[in-house]
């Protein structure tokens, strides 16, 4: 396929803010698609491969700058200018691209699909001296080829930029409508439903469609988990008290300490091959090797996928660190050893998805339970079963949830015996149960520079939540509180200058001291009160936040949605 057939659908999905619109275009589209086709599947969303792979496109906007330069002949200046002036990268490429083809004679090369994904594909791969000059010449070359519609989604596809307003769900939906027309409503809520656990299972698109194109439901359920690919955790939803959990889940019911770590999944496919990930199908298997050993120890079993969290403790007073401590053992590359001696984990197993060459999703939680019992071979400040009672006593539950706050957790789980395990899903049979503590998990969308001591740093940040019925980010405040003017030496510090540094490449638009930011950065944020606020897109405003951590281990689909505000706001009056 052309290139330009994939740029002109960019262009009218763009054209549209309508959902229900956007899926017919893409659902026409992907009817005209071959197997040979699939990768153009990643292409959508702006990837080039699955989305567990850790291969990203990565490229930064200066990157793209010169690029852009080198292959229309404008100064970088000039591109600069204009960047400012348009605010978007892509836009810059398309008329810098016009102008050169009114200036120039030679027809162009047709530049196919596949020639763009595999140029894109080298440049994760690129590494070393000379890794930038190269990283240019591929893209100078793919531009130089490229019309201006093609060289404005070639540069928004580099920058991670698409602005075409589609997610993994309105591609889930275009596949339902593409391959399952002549199914009926109630029969295409199955379909989703099951397209939906595909992805969730495999975190490859290609691979769904693949399968989806068949058009049988049948084969949709074939789809498992494989070892060693990483898979999309189960999620819970909030309810505030013990009471409440037992009304939803029945009695008994399984309650767990909530552990204050961040969310390991453990795959082990035989001795020598054990991963981790992260719950944003990151792989983390060399940042905590201690782990790797104790799974290898002290877990039987020929092959497994364990869900667990990874709690901090100081190795001194064996007190539990809270989650903001060992973040930074997540991104850590270098000098492991020296940080895992600094800050060990103990890894707390509560879940096991699949066990010697089978798949256990479809279990009750009672067995699944019940085996994690019987092959982990307990080592407290290791590897443990996560602390558990199985009970149907209000009192024994309130008492085990004040241990677990007694022992510096979060608060506890209640979970439902009888229920499966469902990748990605936030599930009601699995609660969590926390003392009204008022935090969200926003993402950075826009920021301002400071004055004064400030000057040059970002100090203060907007924070936007998710809605989910349009996929757009929505403000809800800002935020300058909880981050530091200097950090305290062998301290995970959240200071305006490590946020500056992290934040400046993902930079899209900028008008005097306020910046845009590229959706990417997820924050922890308390506050005093939700209000009603005209101010900010979301309807909402916070009243006194501050951040209390970076979140590198979640996924941007996982922070707080505008649903979540909503609810929180009418329990607060
Ligand atoms: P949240 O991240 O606020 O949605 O809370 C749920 C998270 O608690 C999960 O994603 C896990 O990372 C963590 N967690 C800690 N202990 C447990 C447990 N015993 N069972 C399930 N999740 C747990």
């Amino acid at each position: 396929m052309l290139y330009k057939t994939l740029a002109e659908l960019y262009e009218s999905l763009s054209a549209t803010t309508k959902r229900l619109e956007k899926i017919k275009i893409l659902s026409e589209f992907l009817k005209k698609l071959s197997e040979q086709d699939r990768d153009l599947m990643y292409l959508l969303l702006g990837e080039i491969h699955p989305s567990y792979s850790e291969k990203k496109i990565g490229i930064s906007n200066q990157l793209a700058i010169k690029a852009i330069s080198k292959a229309t002949g404008m100064g970088e200046k000039r591109v600069v200018q204009e960047w400012k002036k348009i605010g978007d990268l892509g836009k810059v490429a398309e008329k810098l691209a016009e102008h050169k083809k009114q200036t120039t004679l030679h027809s162009m090369a047709s530049l196919t699909a596949k020639k763009v994904i595999d140029s894109l594909r080298k440049l994760p791969e690129l590494e070393g001296k000379g890794t930038v000059g190269k990283k240019i010449s591929i893209i100078t070359e793919l531009l130089a080829s490229a019309s201006p519609i093609e060289a404005l989604y070639l540069i928004r596809t580099l920058v991670g930029d698409l602005r075409i307003g589609i997610q993994e769900s309105t591609i889930r939906e275009a596949l339902v409508s593409a391959f399952f027309q002549e199914f009926n409503e109630e029969e295409k809520k199955e379909v989703s439903k099951a397209i939906q656990s595909a992805i969730d299972k495999t975190n490859d698109l290609a691979k769904v469609f693949e399968i989806a194109k068949k058009g049988s439901l049948k084969e949709l359920g074939k789809i498992h988990l494989e070892v060693g690919r990483p898979i999309k955790v189960m999620l819970s939803q909030k309810v505030p008290t013990i009471e409440d959990g037992f009304k939803a889940l029945g009695k008994p019911c399984a309650v767990e300490y909530k552990y204050d770590g961040f969310r390991l999944l453990i795959h082990k496919k035989s001795d020598n091959e054990i991963s981790l990930f992260t719950r944003r199908l990151e792989n983390v298997t060399k940042q905590f090797p201690e782990a790797v050993e104790y799974v290898k120890k002290y877990v039987k079993g020929k092959s497994f996928i364990l869900d667990s969290e990874a709690v901090g403790f100081d190795r001194k007073t064996k007190a539990y660190l809270p989650f903001q401590q060992i973040s930074q053992r997540i991104k850590r590359k270098y000098r492991i050893k020296e940080i895992q001696k600094e800050l060990p984990v103990e890894v707390n197993v509560f879940d096991i998805l699949y066990y010697n060459g089978k798949s256990l999703l479809n279990e009750p939680f009672e067995k699944r339970t019940s085996l994690i019992k019987k092959i982990i071979k307990n080592h407290p400040y290791r590897i443990i079963c996560a602390k558990q009672i199985i009970t149907d006593s209000e009192k024994k539950a309130e008492e085990f949830y004040k241990k677990a706050l007694a022992d510096n957790q979060e608060g506890v789980m209640m979970k439902s015996l009888s229920a499966a395990y469902q990748p990605g899903s936030r599930v009601g049979h699995m609660l969590k149960i926390k003392p009204e503590e008022r935090d969200f998990d926003l993402v950075i969308t826009g920021a301002e520079y400071g004055t004064g001591k400030r000057s040059g740093w970002l100090s203060s940040f907007i924070l936007s939540c998710f809605d989910k019925k349009t996929g757009r980010f929505l403000e809800i405040g800002k935020v300058g509180t909880g981050i530091k003017e200097k950090g305290v030496k062998g301290q995970e510090n959240l200071t305006f200058e490590r946020l500056t540094k992290i934040l400046t490449p993902l930079i899209t638009e900028e008008k005097g001291k306020t910046v845009k930011i590229k959706p990417k950065i997820i924050v922890s944020v308390t506050y005093q009160e939700i209000q009603k606020s005209p101010n900010y897109s979301s309807g909402f405003a916070l009243r006194f936040p501050r951040v209390t951590a970076l979140r590198p281990d979640k996924p941007l689909s996982e922070i707080t949605t505008l649903d979540e505000v909503k609810k929180d706001y009418e329990r607060q009056k």
